[in-house]
């Protein structure tokens, strides 16, 4: 019932200020930096966040506001070579592959693009745009709001402690930060090292909605080490991280994949553990960000079977 209140108070369903939300936290984060919002996994993911607290029994559909938007006035869609015509024609455009076909990317009238760069105005535009549309949500999107600001502080804090000496210790700070913000951070972090791909067959799945098959695990399990330093951590496939904590799977202090026989395997031979054997891992751009010897020393001691 709020729902359809929002709907007929206003003429605009929640889709177009969700989507307006999500691009603004893009421009705050720095994941937009030019006038050029494509529908990115980044976005697709930021919109469901807001979709899933605002809305519910409906499935999200990422791809209606971002066509309808252009009846704003503001909101201005770019073709793809080819596809002009069809965008001047078209009244919708129903599914999310179809607009990533005929649509380059999305652009905002220019000043209200610089507006959004400004810390204060996009604030004052985004409680505008919350009080006009969303009254009823005012409370559940400023405390996603509060949630994703801790979470970035804790992914920017990681980032910041590769500076120091790594230690295999308890650290209290990371035990002290409270669920879901601290696996967040910390996955954040390691898929922001990694870009999403397996450290091991470097398999890079992600969906339209910022699912990716990558985890990211840790080397000295949290609940042995409290440790979430990005060094004690990597980025791993669902296969590869089952196979890592199950001691399936390890790593040389040269970074090569060790693999356990201790174990019957069958199947494609390009598909088996036994064939990554001595194959060299994906490394970090950074050498500060690499899996620390320490840790690789630990787990190769404790968890892989041999
Ligand atoms: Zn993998």
């Amino acid at each position: 019932m709020k729902k359809l209140r929002v709907d007929r108070a206003h003429g605009m369903a929640p889709h177009q200020p969700l989507l307006l939300l999500a691009v603004i936290e893009l421009i705050e984060h720095g994941q937009v930096q030019e006038n050029k919002i494509p529908l990115s996994p980044d976005l697709a993911e930021t919109f469901l966040k807001y979709w899933t607290k605002v809305v519910i029994n409906r499935k999200p559909d990422i791809a209606l506001p971002f066509f309808h938007l252009k009846s704003r006035g503001f909101w201005h869609l770019h073709p793809n070579a080819g596809y002009e015509k069809v965008l001047d024609v078209a009244s919708r455009i129903r599914s999310t592959s179809r607009l990533r076909e005929v649509v380059a990317y999305a652009s905002l009238d220019d000043d209200l693009f610089t507006l959004l760069t400004v810390p204060h105005d996009r604030e004052v535009l985004r409680q505008t745009l919350i009080r006009t549309y969303l009254p009823d949500f005012k409370q559940i999107i400023e405390e996603l709001l509060a949630e994703t600001e801790q979470i970035g502080a804790y992914r920017a804090d990681l980032l910041q402690r590769v500076e120091h000496t790594f230690s295999t210790q308890n650290s209290l700070e990371f035990v002290q930060t409270k669920e879901p913000i601290r696996t967040a951070g910390f996955r954040q972090a390691i898929m922001g090292i990694y870009n999403y791909t397996c450290a091991v067959c470097q398999l890079y799945i992600l969906t339209m909605d910022g699912e990716s098959v990558t985890e990211a695990a840790h080397i000295i399990p949290f609940s042995i080490s409290g440790n979430d330093d990005v060094r004690n951590g990597i980025s791993l496939c669902q296969l590869h991280h089952w196979a890592f904590d199950r001691g399936l799977i390890s790593f040389s202090n040269t970074y090569k994949v060790i693999v356990s026989e201790l174990m019957s395997e069958r199947g494609p031979t390009e598909w088996l553990l036994s064939a990554l054997s001595n194959k060299s891992i994906l490394l970090p751009e950074q050498d500060k960000h690499y899996p620390a010897q320490d840790a690789l020393a630990w787990h190769r001691e404790n968890v892989l079977r041999q």
